[in-house]
């Protein structure tokens, strides 16, 4: 008999997506591994028994003090896991909106000393108290959404001491939010505004210094360079993510949004772990990236969130072969919390089918973080991270436009849930 201290039962569909490779590719990602009438006993945060409601009560034994929760029928799935954002900052960018739209572009806003360099002086400027309060507000919001795994970038202090406190704090959040949470060092965000035209020095900083301190205090988990023309050039962009190979760190790169940077290329030649945005990325290179295993993170709000007029080309990488997750890209210039939104733009403008952006949102974004531990699929032995529905079927929540879960439970326990509920 298994003992467990939560059994959840009538679950009208439960989307385990525990059947298939890891990652899915192709015809794998519309596998979602569907169970009707089930039931999930969890104990100690961990799942330890799936199967139909009607065997649980002889196959599972609560503990005393253990509950049995009756989800009357609803849609289960894991919960999502948002595999690229830039949440820790501090200021806002709203304002820029109007220059947006009077079409002015990202690198002409950064070029006069706006955008991102304005989140620079911002983020420099807040005291660690205040970044933590922001970026708790938005990690409570995600978690409303449904999100209970998060992959944050630094990136918005630059200089190497400001990018060490940052990932200080995220190890702060790390220990203290109800949420997983995989950071990544964005040193190479961009060049900060007192080293223009000295960026090879910048690099060398990177490569020589912050690098190695990061690596061997453990504080991130992968390193990103931002590699667009104006940003980081293909070799300078090389050099860092084979430096941060070298000592031990996963890579991902931001390629290909702005133009066909050569990033997902250099993604492809040197085993990133992924490349993301991907945009503008020429078809044989979408080739090269399934090729050699890179997953890509596909972002689908952020042309809606920056008016960009282009669609994210998703089928297009789906029929290329390429692993395909999917991420907000939250961040001052591309607010987005909602991964359910994110799974409807996923199918409505960069044309996954709803089974794709569900996969894409968990069991690839799992592994686009490299989580082996069961994150992003509901699984024996893995986290009882769970988003729960008022619908009928998963394939739902991309139609349903920026639908919310009802409950949320990170490792069996309740992170969320709506008073909506009836
Ligand atoms: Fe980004």
């Amino acid at each position: 008999m298994i003992r467990a201290d939560l059994l959840l039962t009538h679950i009208g569909e439960l989307a385990t997506l525990d059947r298939g490779p890891v990652p899915r590719c192709g015809p794998a990602m519309s596998e979602l591994g569907l169970q009707t009438e089930a039931a999930v006993a969890v104990d100690g945060g961990r799942i330890v028994w799936i199967g139909p409601t009607r065997k649980a009560r002889s196959a599972v034994r609560l503990r005393r003090g253990g509950r049995t929760h009756d989800l009357e029928g609803r849609l289960v799935v894991p919960g999502f896991v948002d595999a690229h954002t830039h949440l820790l900052f501090a200021g806002d960018r709203h304002r820029e909106i109007g220059r947006k739209l009077r079409g002015e572009s990202y690198r002409s806003i950064a070029a006069s000393g706006g955008g991102i360099f304005s989140t620079v002086r911002a983020t420099r400027k807040a005291s660690s108290a205040q970044l933590l309060r922001d970026a708790r507000g938005r990690l409570a919001r995600l978690r409303r959404h449904g999100t209970t795994t998060v992959e944050i970038k630094t990136g918005y202090a630059l200089e190497p001491r400001g990018e060490l406190r940052l990932l200080r704090l995220l190890r702060q959040l790390q220990a203290t939010e109800p949420m997983t949470i995989v950071p990544t060092y964005l040193g190479a965000h961009a060049v900060p505004r007192e080293a223009r035209g000295r960026a090879t020095a910048y690099v060398d900083e990177i490569v020589r210094h912050s690098l190695p301190t990061i690596a061997s205090a453990h504080l991130a988990r992968f390193c990103d360079v931002f590699c667009e023309p104006g940003f980081f050039s293909v070799p300078a962009a090389r050099r860092i993510l084979r430096a941060a190979q070298q000592l031990g760190l996963g890579t991902k790169i931001h390629a290909d949004e702005f133009v066909a940077s050569g990033g997902g290329r250099l993604a492809a030649e040197i085993g990133a772990v992924s490349a993301e945005h991907l945009l503008q990325t020429p078809a044989a290179d979408r080739q090269r990236l399934a090729k050699a295993g890179v997953v890509a993170v596909l972002l689908p709000l952020t042309p809606f969130a920056t008016l960009v007029d282009r669609p994210v080309p998703g089928r297009e990488f789906v029929r290329a072969g390429v692993a395909v997750a999917l991420g907000t890209d939250l961040s001052p210039n591309s607010y987005v919390e909602s991964m359910p939104l994110v799974i409807a733009h996923a199918v409505h403008s960069a044309r996954l089918t709803p089974e794709e952006a569900l996969t894409a949102s968990t069991v690839n974004a799992a592994h686009a973080l490299r989580l082996a531990d069961g994150s992003g699929r509901i699984t024996v032995g893995g986290p009882a991270d769970l988003a729960v529905f008022d619908l009928h079927h998963a394939a739902e929540i991309a139609g349903r436009i920026g639908v919310d879960p009802v409950e949320v439970y990170r490792q069996g326990k309740f992170v969320f849930t709506s008073e909506l509920r009836q």
